[in-house]
């Protein structure tokens, strides 16, 4: 299956020691993005809202479960892109969740920019205005595997 749609519903998140290089990198696209709906976790909401005029859906906190609503939302089929600069020379509270949200990224086959330069490979490309059939993968026979376990026990 696929879905046929440019990448509309784009999620932000910055941990804290990044959140100036995003500030900076969402500066730069602010008309791109502007064109978008856009989500981000608590802080990072409150800091882009705040510098780039733009209305953001502002969920918790990372730590507060910020990051596991984006993934709840990536599994729900409601983000088609996931802007995510991680801090890879800090220890989080939340690296349970931040693993987690990267997983549902791969699972769902979101495209996801975990730094500038691959943010900027993203947001430049001509899928991001002529549209994108994102595969979705077929996870029938996952789900089915609930069949053969009730068989087997039954
Ligand atoms: P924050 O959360 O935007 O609320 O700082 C980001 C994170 O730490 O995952």
């Amino acid at each position: 299956m696929e879905i046929n749609a440019i990448p509309s519903r784009i999620a932000l998140v910055a941990h804290d020691n990044m959140k100036d290089e995003l500030l900076d990198w969402a500066r730069y696209n602010r008309e791109v993005l502007a064109g978008h709906q856009l989500y981000a976790t608590g802080t990072t909401g409150r800091v882009l809202e705040e510098h780039l005029q733009l209305p953001i859906i502002k969920l918790q906190s990372g730590p507060l479960g910020g990051d596991q609503q984006i993934g709840a939302k990536i599994a729900e089929g409601d983000i088609d892109l996931l802007i995510f600069f991680w801090d890879p020379l800090s220890p989080h509270p939340h690296d349970p969740d931040v693993k987690a949200l990267l997983r549902m990224a791969v699972v769902w086959n979101i495209p996801t920019a975990c730094n500038r330069a691959s943010a900027d490979f993203i947001i430049s490309s001509p899928l991001m205005t002529n549209g994108y059939r994102r595969r979705l993968p077929d996870f029938e026979s996952y789900r089915n595997r609930l069949e053969t376990t009730l068989a087997d026990l039954s």
